[in-house]
């Protein structure tokens, strides 16, 4: 429901064709303006009255934020690309495997149709599925505003419950996922008391990278929906790191992540829940990054 008296014909809709109009339009906006990517949460927000912006700038028309390219063997793709066009490009998903993991987690098909990781990203849900998934792959944001560019790492994006550190007139226009070194794996899971269509109750992003002798040398461990935001867990990196995750180490990893957590208790899980599920999540999500980083993912 909108607001009283309001109607969807008194939000002005704009669909620049460059980025340049979109950063005018934002920067210029009197009250309210949204930037509108697939809308699988804006448009429920808006229809819930939840927000009530008075523009909505389309971005789905911008050839900038629309392609997925290799760049320095990392890859960048843009703010308006589709989940589903994620998922379908090969290249993509067989460098990233564990970020794929959690875009196939958005939503039903037609969902993944529409939405986009950059609108995951933005809307800042504490259980977004992909937001763990590019902390633990050391993800890159793209932003453009009045001042001009610049990059920062998801977990800096993101800084609590549908809040974002983006200064006004800023829009993010793309992710880089940075080239990382052979023998690497990565692995999303998250848990929901259904198979799909359900929201994250723990999700855990593990990156790792395994040396010559089969040792991990480095690891990233995010997880999601056990605090107001996804958490970067030095802690549980470190429980890998030097090991190569033998029992003794996935136990380790799996008591740090859940000393990390910080969740709430509601009607989905209870906090004592969420904490000792983290722990498994994660060690289950680190055996998956090991089997790709050793090639049989
Ligand atoms: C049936 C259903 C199931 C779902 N299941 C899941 C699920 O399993 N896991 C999950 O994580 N989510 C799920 N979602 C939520 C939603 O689909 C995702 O969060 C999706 O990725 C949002 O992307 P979007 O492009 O539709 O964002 P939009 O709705 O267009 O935008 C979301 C927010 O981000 C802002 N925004 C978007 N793009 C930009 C940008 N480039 N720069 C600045 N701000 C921007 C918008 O202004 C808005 O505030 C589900 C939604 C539905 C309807």
């Amino acid at each position: 429901m909108l607001s009283p008296g309001r109607k969807m014909s008194d939000v002005r809709y704009e669909a620049p064709k460059t980025l340049a109009a979109a950063v005018g339009l934002l920067a210029s906006a009197n009250g309210q303006a949204r930037v509108l990517a697939g809308g699988t949460d804006l448009l429920l927000q808006m229809r819930a009255g939840r927000v009530e912006p008075g523009l909505l700038i389309d971005i789905k028309n911008i050839p900038e934020l629309t392609s997925i390219v290799a760049e320095n063997g990392g890859f960048r793709f843009g703010a308006a690309v589709t989940c589903m066009e994620l998922v379908e490009h090969e290249a993509f998903a067989k460098a990233w495997p564990g970020v794929i993991d959690a875009v196939k987690l958005i939503g039903s098909i037609q969902v993944k149709g529409r939405a986009t990781v950059g609108g995951n990203v933005c809307n800042a849900s504490p259980a977004a599925d992909s937001v763990p998934a590019l902390i633990a792959a050391r993800a890159l944001v793209g932003i453009l505003g009045p001042d001009g560019k610049r990059e920062a790492p998801v977990e800096d994006v993101v800084t609590g419950p549908g809040v974002i550190s983006l200064a006004r007139g800023e829009v993010v226009t793309s992710f880089l996922l940075p080239r990382r070194p052979p023998n690497s794996g990565d692995a999303y899971l998250r848990f929901t008391p259904r198979t799909e269509m359900d929201i994250a109750v723990v999700g855990a992003g593990i990156n790792l990278t395994l040396d010559d002798a089969g040792v991990c040398s480095r690891a990233r461990v995010s997880l999601g929906a056990v605090a107001e935001r996804a958490l970067l867990v030095p802690e549980a990196a470190a429980a890998l790191v030097g090991t190569r995750l033998d029992v003794a180490a996935l136990e380790r990893l799996a008591i740090a992540a859940s000393a990390a957590c910080r969740p709430i208790d509601d009607k989905r899980g209870t906090r004592e829940f969420r904490i000792k599920v983290a722990g498994v999540m994660a060690r289950r999500a680190a055996e998956i990054a090991l089997a790709r980083a050793r090639g049989n993912g």
